[in-house]
């Protein structure tokens, strides 16, 4: 524990969730220290960081006696480190809720013990296995990695049982290493995601549903408060309870789902803050970042209630030109600070109306200008419908 008035909050992965969560820390008097391996990580430009790999227990030791509870931005944080830090300082979420959401197997497994159905899927290590996988769940079907996979990296999807060969030759080397799971590919209508964070003391809170769009995998944009859902607000709401109460949850995680004929399907849980909740930055009473940093450190959380309408456009590979979101009423730009890369995700907008019709007016001008409507169309299909 520091000695200091002020807490300090650890960050383990310095990115754009590490640099958004230091910002939300500051004005609720928390300091943040980072650690990443890289010495130019995003969140440095922010926050304090200390470079050292995720092995080098000399420098986390110095990290651990530094800080007051220690959180993540990176799910793929070794368990052993995490294990190794809970000995020393408070970790949120626990290391044993990390492993759960870093497998896709165990996940998917909890899942269904939850009442939230999921694809058919069947564990896959060998060749065999996937040709049996295969006879069983059929095709189209999706091949991934069991761990370490994110935004659609790790994954094949098979048409046919023929593209058994190269699926096998993309991700045979992994099944060896981390093993795979093979998944039905759900013919889903919507992809929605509900964002939600349990405190210190078990009180429990969402932000409304957001509707999401992928382009490769990757989220491209969001739309929140989802429109026309119905009654799956409260469904997605009590499955994202059972499942932080079964994993004694603290902090913000996000579950995406699929919405297939009126029904949830979980596709997987990042134990973190996400890309689909950075909307209640600008768009809800509380954001997801600050209320992740109020949980973790025991402080009461606050109300998730949107503002009105929000929309966000994922900045991947460049960025636009700013100037188009910066003259528009209630638009807010973020730029991560990170060097353009194919397929990176270097910042986000996120528009924000008191009505779906007002949102539809300032997100067409805005795509317009910076001839961005492809886009944006299905969410402005989706606000004008
Ligand atoms: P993931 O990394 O598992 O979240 O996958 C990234 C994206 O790929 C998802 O958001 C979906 O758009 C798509 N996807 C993943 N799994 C499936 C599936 N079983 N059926 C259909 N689409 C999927």
């Amino acid at each position: 524990m520091t000695a200091d008035r002020q807490p300090v909050l650890g960050i383990l992965g310095g990115g754009q969730l590490a640099r958004m969560l230091a910002l939300a820390a500051a004005p609720l008097g928390v300091k943040t220290l980072v650690v990443d391996g890289v010495a130019d990580a995003c969140a440095g430009q922010v926050a304090p960081l200390l470079v050292a790999d995720w092995t080098d227990y000399a420098a986390l030791e110095a990290f651990a006696s530094k800080v007051d509870v220690v959180t993540f931005d990176f799910e793929n944080v070794p368990a052993e480190t995490a294990h190794w830090l809970a000995e020393r300082v408070a970790v949120f979420p626990a290391p044993q809720a990390l492993a759960v959401a870093q497998d896709r197997l165990a996940e998917k497994t909890m899942f269904r013990d939850c009442g939230l159905q999921t694809a058919a899927f069947m564990a896959v290590d060998t060749r065999e296995m996937l040709d049996q996988a295969l006879a069983t769940i059929g095709t189209p079907a999706i091949l991934k990695t069991r761990r370490l996979g994110y935004d659609g990296k790790g994954q094949f999807r098979l048409h046919s049982i023929a593209d058994a060969d190269a699926a096998w030759a993309s991700l045979g080397a992994a099944a060896a290493r981390h093993g795979l799971i093979l998944e039905a590919f759900v013919p889903f209508q919507r992809e929605l995601s509900v964002i939600a964070v349990r405190g210190r003391n078990g009180d429990f809170n969402t932000w409304p549903l957001t509707r999401n769009w992928h382009t490769d995998g990757v989220l491209s944009m969001s739309l929140a408060p989802a429109p026309d859902i119905d009654q799956l607000q409260g469904r997605a709401t009590e499955l994202a309870r059972t499942l932080a109460e079964r994993l004694g949850y603290v902090g913000v995680f996000a579950l995406e789902l699929f919405v297939k004929d009126g029904e949830l399907l979980g596709n997987e849980m990042a134990p973190r803050v996400h890309n689909s909740g950075h909307w209640t930055i600008e768009g809800a009473h509380t954001s997801q970042f600050e209320n992740h940093v109020r949980a973790v450190l025991g402080m009461p959380l606050g109300n998730g209630e949107a503002r009105g309408v929000s929309a966000m456009f994922n900045w991947i590979g460049d960025l636009p030109d700013p100037a188009p979101v910066l003259r528009t009423v209630d638009a807010h730009w973020h730029d991560y600070g990170k060097q353009a890369r194919p397929g990176r995700k270097v910042g986000h907008a996120t528009l924000c109306a008191p009505t779906s019709a007002a949102l539809a007016d300032r997100l067409a001008d805005v795509a317009t200008t910076l001839d961005r409507l492809p886009q944006a169309q299905p969410a402005l299909d989706a606000l004008t419908r």
